[in-house]
C-alpha cells in the first residue's frame, strides 16, 4: 500500500527568503495541494555558525504573509541531533562510515579538480587531530526518475564520499535531510535544481539506512537574464510581503504557469485560488533553468 502523499519546504535560516526560495516554496506547495497532500515546513537550522538568530521566525512570518498554509508543527532540525547521531551510528555499525582527517585545504586540487573526494582516508585518518565522519558511497550508477527533469543517472564512483558529520560534531545537510524526510514521511520532494546534484548521495544514504526514497522533482534554477547566478536584480533581495500578489504572480510566470496579467492586482487569496485551479506541472517538464527578463521584473 502506498504512503499518504506528503510534501515539504525546508528553508535554511541563513538569510531572508528571496525569489529562489519563493520559487521552491510555491512549486512544492502547489505540487502537494494538487495531489491532495499535506505540506510541511522544516527549518534546516543545523549549520549553527551560519544560522542568523531570529531568521527562522522571520521566514515563517513571510510564508504566512504570502498565504502559505502548512500542516502540523514546524520541525526544527536543531531539535533532532539525537536522531542524526543514531543514524550515523547505524551507518558506522554497517561499515559505511570512516574517519577523515583531511582539511578543506588538503582537498583543494589542481585546475581540473572536480571537487570529488579522492578517498584519502578511506582506510583510516592520514594525520592526527580532529576528524570528520564520511559516508562511504556504494559506487556504481544511481538512477532516479525526476518528475520534471525525467530519468537521471549519476555514477557514485565519480561523486565520491561525503561528510555526514563535520569536525565540529554537527551533522550535515545531506544526512539530516534524508533522516528527516523519512521521519516526517515525506513522499514528494520538490526543490530547486541546485539540489539535483545532491540527490544521488541522498538516495545512497536512504538505501544504506533502509528508508524509503521519496519522489523527486527539481524546479528550474532561477538565473539572471544574462544566465549568471541570481545576484544582481531585486530578485536576489528579500521578498516583500507588502507586494505578495505581484511576487506570487511573477513566480507563477517563472514556473511557466502563464497567469493572466491582471492577476497581480488581485488579493493574495485570489492568486492562490487561480494557481491551485490551474497548476500545470507539465509546463515545467524538461526545464532545468529559467532566466529573468532583462528588466528583472518577471
Ligand atoms: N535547506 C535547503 C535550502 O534551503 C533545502 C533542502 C531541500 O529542499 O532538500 O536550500
Amino acid at each position: 500500500m502506498g504512503r499518504e502523499p506528503l510534501g515539504r519546504f525546508a528553508p535554511s535560516p541563513t538569510g531572508p527568503l528571496h525569489s529562489g526560495s519563493l520559487l521552491a516554496a510555491v512549486g512544492s506547495y502547489l505540487d502537494a495541494r494538487a495531489a491532495g497532500a499535506r505540506w510541511l515546513v522544516r527549518i534546516e537550522d543545523l549549520d549553527t555558525p551560519r544560522v542568523i538568530p531570529g531568521c527562522a521566525d522571520e521566514q515563517l512570518r513571510t510564508l504566512e504573509a504570502f498565504g502559505f498554509e502548512w500542516d502540523g508543527d514546524v520541525l526544527h532540525q536543531s531539535t533532532r541531533r539525537d536522531a542524526y547521531r543514531a543514524a550515523i551510528a547505524g551507518l558506522d555499525a554497517a561499515s559505511r562510515v570512516f574517519r577523515c582527517s583531511c582539511s578543506r585545504r588538503d582537498l583543494v586540487g589542481d585546475e581540473n579538480d572536480t571537487h570529488r573526494y579522492p578517498g584519502t582516508c578511506r582506510n583510516g585518518p592520514t594525520k592526527p587531530g580532529p576528524v570528520a565522519l564520511r559516508f562511504r558511497v556504494s559506487g556504481g550508477p544511481i538512477h532516479f526518475d525526476d518528475r520534471l527533469l525525467g530519468p537521471r543517472q549519476f555514477d557514485l564512483t565519480n561523486l565520491g564520499d561525503i561528510v555526514i558529520e563535520r569536525r565540529d560534531g554537527l551533522a550535515t545537510y545531506q544526512l539530516a535531510v534524508v533522516v528527516d524526510d523519512a521521519f516526517q514521511n515525506v513522499t514528494r520532494v520538490v526543490r530547486g535544481a541546485d539540489l539535483e546534484a545532491s540527490t544521488p548521495w541522498q538516495i545512497d544514504l536512504q538505501r544504506a539506512l533502509g528508508i524509503p526514497t521519496p519522489s523527486y522533482a527539481h524546479l528550474p534554477l532561477l538565473l539572471e537574464a544574462d544566465g549568471r547566478k541570481l545576484s544582481k536584480s531585486r530578485h536576489a533581495l528579500p521578498i516583500d510581503p507588502a507586494s505578495a500578489p505581484e511576487a506570487l504572480v511573477s513566480t507563477l510566470t517563472l514556473l511557466s504557469q502563464a497567469p493572466p496579467p491582471d492577476l497581480a492586482r488581485s488579493s493574495t487569496a485570489d492568486v492562490w485560488k487561480w494557481a491551485l485551479a490551474n497548476w500545470n506541472p507539465q509546463a515545467l517538464v524538461g526545464k532545468p533553468e529559467v532566466r529573468l527578463s532583462v528588466h528583472g521584473d518577471r
